[in-house]
């Protein structure tokens, strides 16, 4: 084709609501968010929108769908799983289709709690699960809408992949 690198990007969004169940803890980017008032997100897993906003566009940059279509929440294995595993699960298979992450970056819409002493350490957890910097972004929907009810919280992602060494340049996505 030609000498440009084979890079592929891809987004994922995910929206879960509050749960109404005291016990749900709130876990965003793989760390468990505490403190008085906080609620937790209704889901099959753990319910962390950025792992999972963060999962499907490493899933779409691959070409390999969506997050339901390799990890259906009608399957048990899932039931309350920690999101980084899945995030994990989806580098795995991404890998294996001969992409690896060059970069991600996202953004939380969530009207509370307050997130910022929290991103840095979401950072970093998605970096290590991802095998690439991850970049956390936090923002309020300022009122509008569901999310500025604080009826749930959103992510959105991006992420960047590039074709692993080993791919063959006559049959890109297989691993040699
Ligand atoms: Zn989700």
């Amino acid at each position: 084709m030609n000498d440009m690198p084979a890079l592929r990007v891809g987004q994922g969004i995910d929206v879960h609501a509050f749960s109404d169940d005291p016990a749900r803890p709130l876990v965003l980017g793989g760390v468990v968010i505490a403190g008085d008032g906080v609620q937790g997100l209704d889901g099959h897993s753990d319910a962390d929108a950025v792992s999972h906003a963060i999962a499907d566009a490493v899933l779409g940059a691959a070409g390999l769908g969506d997050l339901g279509r390799h990890m259906p929440d009608t399957d048990a294995e899932w039931a309350g799983a920690d999101s980084l595993d899945i995030l994990r699960r989806v580098v795995a298979l991404a890998a294996e289709a001969g992409w690896c992450a060059v970069n991600a970056d996202c953004t939380i819409v969530a009207e509370r709690p307050r997130l910022a002493p929290y991103v840095a350490t979401m950072a970093e957890r998605l970096a290590v699960a991802l095998g690439a910097p991850v970049n956390v972004k936090a923002t309020r929907a300022e009122g509008l809408g569901a999310l500025g009810r604080a009826e749930g919280i959103a992510c959105t992602a991006v992420v960047l992949m590039a074709a692993a060494p080993s791919v063959t340049a006559d049959r890109p996505g297989e691993v040699r």
